[in-house]
């Protein structure tokens, strides 16, 4: 294991063409490390449009030469040879970033790099399997279909699992033969800089991967460009709706976004209680909240609710010891990721209540850096934000139900629905809530969790498209008929 520290410093380039160049647009701009608010770097690149056409022109000259003539095998050998690589070099690249997303470098042996390396040994193995079609000649036409790449593509990534969203957009991009540049959040740009070399270490041309850097005009201008093919969207429901308008505007480029939730947890009095509350409150306090598949709605069962609600408000009292240092790797939890984050989080605490009983947490937590003391509501009125709107923070409502349609409809009534969980011992009643709620994804005794096997992605305004599984492949290609006239 390579142990070599690495200087954020160092990374104040744009990653074009297989080398590390000064952007032509010459506005900066610093990151600070949440935890204590000290500068990590001063000067990350703003990318202009002129850069932006320059990654455009690279990544479409690599796709039409070297790439295209790339065999199915050739790219999985790339992809698990950066898979390979990833054993050496992730631990210090998940601990750069982490000195700006404040992600506990904890995370980083299991939950991170068993995440990321898996998703590209999965991706690797599907290069040599899309199949195309053929039907026979019964009207005088032999038809075949073939799963043909979209061209260059663009990741625009959030800032809260910055590595994990490169690389489940860019495997399946690459493994069916695009070409990608992505855009990481402008909070947490640091980690995508330092792992772009190793594709070309792995073995892909100059063009193939690219990292460009800056803040929302930079991915505005990557949404409207007429070169890009493919916009893959990772982010607020916001962000996600003016890229789909830029999208439309410019030239229909092909549109998936994965955007946020609010995702409710279903206690029923059978579950078995000790894992109810578990894995409600890690799907809370993980990355201090800062989830989009986050269990931020509990729902329990009346018989069982006293029980459960001081078992869990005593869990996130307590778990207030476990936040501190995220470089330390003895650290569960750390900061949110910026003041900003903070100020939003507490400006919401402080509305809510007005609208809910506060039973733990509502500060800030210490005096130094951007920490928020878990915290939970009960009962919050069915229209306040509190309920409502995605915190991002470690923050949870608990509500009590008594009956199955009750808790059904309770869990629907938003605009939201990328997952959900059922806690319950009874299998008809987890399958029939399961078929009924409204969310892309559905845990039965366990909740706020994915697998690179199947897709994830969210219903309603959570999202359009899936990522992960088959189902990422399809939506990095696009069937091409080809009609053959057997009468010629
Ligand atoms: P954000 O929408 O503020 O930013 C995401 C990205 O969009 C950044 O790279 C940003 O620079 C870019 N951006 C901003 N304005 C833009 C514009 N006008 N045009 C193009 N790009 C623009 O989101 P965030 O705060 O970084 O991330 C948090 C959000 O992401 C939460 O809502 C969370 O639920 C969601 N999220 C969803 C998933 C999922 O898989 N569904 C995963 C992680 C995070």
């Amino acid at each position: 294991m390579s142990a070599a520290a690495l200087d954020p410093k160092g990374f104040n380039k744009l990653y074009l063409n297989g080398e590390y160049v000064a952007a032509k647009g010459t506005e900066t701009y610093a990151l600070r490390n949440p935890k204590d608010n000290s500068t990590v770097t001063a000067d990350v690149p703003i990318a202009s449009a002129e850069d932006v056409d320059a990654a455009v022109a690279f990544a479409e000259a690599a796709f039409r030469g070297p790439w295209s003539k790339f065999t199915a095998v050739q790219r999985t050998e790339c992809l698990l040879k950066l898979a390979s690589l990833l054993d050496d070099e992730l631990t210090p690249i998940l601990t750069l970033d982490s000195q700006t997303s404040g992600i506990p470098v904890s995370l980083a042996p299991v939950r991170e790099r068993t995440y990321i390396k898996n998703c590209l040994v999965y991706y690797a193995g599907w290069t040599d399997k899309q199949k195309g079609d053929y039907f026979p000649a019964d009207d005088g036409f032999v038809k075949l279909v073939r799963h043909e790449p979209l061209g260059v593509c663009a990741a625009i990534n959030p800032f809260n699992g910055p590595l994990a969203t490169l690389f489940l957009k860019t495997a399946p991009a690459l493994a069916t033969g695009n070409v990608i540049i992505v855009k990481p959040s402008e909070k947490t740009p640091l980690g995508s800089l330092a792992i772009a070399p190793l594709f070309a270490k792995a073995g892909f041309p100059p063009g193939v991967f690219q990292v460009i850097t800056g803040a929302g005009s930079t991915g505005a201008l990557l949404a409207e460009h007429m070169k890009i093919r493919k916009i893959s969207f990772t982010g607020s429901l916001t962000t996600g709706r003016k890229i789909q308008e830029l999208a439309a505007r410019s030239n229909l480029k092909r549109v998936t976004l994965e955007l946020g939730g609010k995702s409710p947890a279903i206690v029923f009095a059978d579950a078995n209680l000790d894992n109810a509350l578990t894995w409600t409150v890690n799907g809370i306090l993980t990355r201090s909240g800062q989830l989009c598949v986050a269990a931020s709605r509990v729902y329990v069962q009346r018989e069982i609710a006293d029980v459960f609600i001081q078992q869990y408000v005593e869990r996130m009292k307590a778990a207030s010891n476990d936040f501190g240092d995220p470089q330390d790797p003895g650290v569960k939890f750390g900061p949110l990721v910026d003041e900003g984050q903070l100020a939003r989080v507490t400006a919401m605490v402080d509305k809510a209540r007005n609208d809910a009983e506060l039973v733990v947490g509502g500060a800030r937590l210490g005096t130094t850096g951007c920490y928020m003391e878990p915290t939970v509501f009960l009962n919050p009125k069915n229209d306040s934000e509190i309920y409502k709107n995605e915190v991002f923070g470690p923050v949870s409502i608990i509500k009590t139900f008594d009956t199955e349609d009750e808790v059904i409809d309770m869990a629907n009534d938003t605009e939201y629905g990328l997952t959900s969980g059922v806690f319950t011992r009874d299998i008809a009643r987890a399958l029939r809530v399961s078929a009924a709620i409204e969310s892309g994804v559905v845990g039965i005794n366990c909740v706020s969790v994915q697998n690179m096997q199947v897709p994830f992605g969210g219903k309603k305004q959570s999202g359009v498209g899936r990522e992960f599984g088959e189902y990422a492949l399809r939506l990095f290609t696009e069937p091409k008929t080809v009609l053959i006239n057997m009468a010629a």
